[in-house]
């Protein structure tokens, strides 16, 4: 049977989760909708409420959405590496960087080269001349 009062509100995921009547003071409402249960269940499984909640009240309001986001993303990245977390993406990018850097560092000693290449049959720039006094 479908709730025919006046004011029908879809309780949201941490209400729905938590059994308890959600309203508009609800303070997770905003950041866990109903459809986003899995977001939530995600978070609740690895900070707890909370933990959820004092990380929220630590924050400024206008930063709220965005730590909501990153307990969400951290949740999500200690379900898929269960060792590492954040870690693991961060380790596997830094190898990248790395590789990265030494092939930018190959390919400038090869530009190095051609362009002594070229500066051998004209005039040197070099500043210093040994064997001059
Ligand atoms: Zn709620």
């Amino acid at each position: 049977m479908a709730n025919a009062g006046p004011s029908v509100y879809k309780a949201c995921a941490a209400c729905k989760h938590q059994r308890r009547k959600c309203n508009q003071n609800c303070t997770l409402a905003k950041y866990f909708p109903a459809e986003k249960s899995d977001d939530y269940e995600k978070v609740y499984n690895l900070f707890g409420m909370q933990n959820m909640l004092k990380i929220l009240k630590s924050v400024d309001e206008d930063e709220r959405d965005t730590a909501i986001e990153s307990l969400i993303m951290e949740a999500r990245m200690r379900l898929e590496y269960p060792v590492h977390g954040h870690f693991s993406v961060a380790r596997k990018l830094s190898f990248e960087i790395e590789k990265a850097e030494k092939e930018l560092e190959i390919v400038r000693q090869k530009i190095h080269i051609c362009k002594g290449a070229d500066n051998r049959a004209g005039p040197s720039t070099r500043e210093e001349r040994p064997g001059q006094p």
